[in-house]
């Protein structure tokens, strides 16, 4: 962050705090008024305020400025309901405030955050409501950088027509570009962008198309055993299935210029043959993609092309155990004009909630595990692919009844479903959300606990080991995968994430508390492949230990399954609390 412009925004935010606190109604020059009342009394303060403020580390200053805020505190407590109140609330937390800048105690932190709240939430129509919201946001900037921008974003949601708003939207952005880890430099300009049309994902970087991936291609070949494609409107993804790891090039191709040719991608495989049950071309015809055609390209060499209607742009990455490559292709499909099209109406512009991807109707909710896969098993013989099913179904009734959210579940029976069939679900559904269920597990029975992750590097060795778990490949296979994250990491909603996970965790933690014992693990980073590639904000949640004899038997319990769905509903309303405000406010306006 550019300090000078922070500080040269801080001080026009100043400004014209200073001119609206100095507005003082009734208080014209004819009107007498004694001397000691509320009003005199604020207004010697604030004069008061701005002649230390420049002054703060002088010795004997500050308890100056300590007496000068208990006089704005005092007209407050006189007079709760005043007409002074919000005028007071202002300059208490901006003093708090300057204490902390110069100073640095939290205690300044706290009492200057808990001000401007006490004037966002008691007085949300007062004029210094959006100057208090997007304080808030400046206050956090230093420390907490997510928090920072959720402060920013409530101001554009809140206060969307306060002159806040632009200044606050220019902060979120720069903020969402920094907690984005961008692979390319020079790009911040296209993440922040990605931030406000989340739909609009940057083209791979150019360098990528060469780069030689997977693993050592040496000895017998491997075998090239299925493809498999999962597909909707702006988006499709095509799996190649492998019977171990390959050294693999994609690249792509520009249209034919004489027309017979459409733009393509394709990946070589190094020491590659195809198998015996594979088809040599799948028909998709969704609008993105015409088909994917397989063939040996040498006798080393196997090739699968994959023929383009429209791409606006593309991701690949690869997955361990079974060894597979995973093509997300995303762009505008072309379509046949309707009448109304043919007529020139114009679609409706997404609202700015829309924009910033902050309306939630359709949850994608995923039962870890399934089928042959039967997730970690207790030290009873109790399955976490049946534990997690129970809770996605009492969450999914929950969401339903009481939030009216449209619901989807990954899977309602005991059947099998891979990692990347799951995310693909939720992006061909385009879910707003999507949450995956897990019971934890250790080799030490005694551990136990819940714990709610988003995608990211590991915090610690302990996340990186659930990962592994969860992924089933080794933390050998974690650490390369992390080698290559960032390059995955665009347009994952990191800060969303980190918001839903910090609702959800901390209602299901509160729900669990009435079961003794039951520990707070916090909220974790590690790279999940089930999280990989999923274009809304997302998380997974490790409800309980199921290798704990104690949580085991609670995760059978339906009394606990029904608490802990509870409790991730009711985070899920939490974050979806502000979107309804915008709703409100749109509908008022
Ligand atoms: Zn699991």
């Amino acid at each position: 962050m550019n300090k000078k412009k922070t500080k040269g925004l801080f001080f026009l935010c100043l400004f014209f705090c200073w001119v609206l606190t100095g507005l003082q109604p009734g208080s014209g020059p004819h009107r007498a008024r004694a001397a000691s009342s509320p009003e005199d009394r604020y207004e010697s303060a604030r004069r008061q305020y701005h002649k230390l403020l420049d002054d703060l580390r002088e010795p004997g200053t500050e308890s100056l400025f300590r007496s000068n805020i208990q006089i704005f505190q005092d007209i407050l407590e006189a007079d709760p309901k005043g007409s002074l109140t919000a005028r007071c609330l202002f300059m208490i937390g901006q003093s708090h405030h300057h204490l902390f800048d110069a100073l640095g105690r939290a205690d300044d932190f706290n009492a200057a955050l808990e001000a401007y709240k006490r004037l966002t939430d008691e007085h949300p129509k007062s004029p210094l409501a959006d100057d208090a919201q997007f304080l808030r946001g400046i206050l956090y900037e230093g420390r907490d950088p997510t928090q920072a921008y959720l402060e920013f974003v409530r101001v554009t949601v809140l206060y969307p027509q306060g002159d806040m708003a632009p200044r606050a939207r220019e902060r979120a952005q720069s903020l969402a570009a920094k907690l984005n880890p961008e692979a390319p430099m020079g790009e911040k300009k296209a993440s922040g962008k990605a931030m406000e049309h989340p739909v609009a994902v940057t083209q791979a970087p150019p360098a990528e198309e060469t780069t030689v991936r997977g693993g050592p291609s040496k000895g017998s070949p491997a075998y090239l055993e299925k493809v498999q494609y999962w597909s909707a409107a702006e988006y499709t993804r095509v799996v190649v299935y492998l019977s171990e790891p390959v050294r693999y090039v994609p690249n792509t191709l520009p249209p034919d210029p004489t027309g017979r040719l459409p733009a393509r991608i394709y990946l070589d495989f190094e020491n590659t043959e195809l198998g015996p049950a594979l088809k040599n071309k799948i028909d998709i015809r969704d609008g993105l993609l015409t088909d994917v055609r397989i063939g040996q390209y040498t006798p080393e060499k196997a090739r699968v092309v994959l023929d383009l209607e429209s791409m606006e742009s593309h991701r690949i990455f690869s997955l361990a155990d079974p060894f597979r490559v995973v093509i997300d292709v995303r762009g505008t499909r072309r379509l046949i004009p309707t009448d109304a099209a043919a007529a020139g109406k114009a679609a409706k512009l997404p609202s700015m909630a829309q924009q910033l991807g902050l309306t939630v109707r359709r949850i994608v909710i995923d039962p870890g595990h399934g089928g042959k896969d039967k997730g970690a098993i207790g030290p009873s013989g109790v399955y976490e692919k049946d534990v997690t099913l129970s809770v996605a179904k009492a969450l999914k009734r929950l969401l339903e009844k009481e939030g009216g959210f449209e619901v989807v579940l990954t899977r309602s029976t005991d059947r099998f479903l891979s990692l990347e069939e799951r995310t693909a679900i939720a992006n061909t559904h385009k879910a707003d959300l999507f949450i995956s269920i897990h019971t934890n597990a250790h080799k030490d029975s005694s551990l136990g606990g819940v714990e709610t992750y988003i995608l990211n590097l590991s915090t610690d060795r302990e996340s990186a080991r659930v990962a592994a778990l969860e992924n089933a490949v080794s933390a050998k296979q974690i650490s390369d995968l992390e080698a290559i994250l960032q390059d995955l990491m665009q347009n994952t909603k990191i800060s969303e994430s980190t918001r839903l996970a910090q609702e959800v965790h901390r209602e299901l933690v509160d729900r669990v508390r009435k079961y003794e014992n039951v520990r707070d693990l916090g909220i974790k980073h590690a790279p999940f492949y089930v999280l990989l590639g999923a274009e809304m904000p997302a998380v997974l949640i490790e409800t309980a230990f199921i290798s704990n004899p104690r949580e085991e038997k609670l995760l059978t319990d339906k009394e606990f399954q029904k608490t802990v769905a509870q409790g991730i509903a009711k985070g899920i309303r939490a974050y979806v609390e502000v979107m309804n405000q915008v709703a409100t406010l749109e509908g008022g306006a």
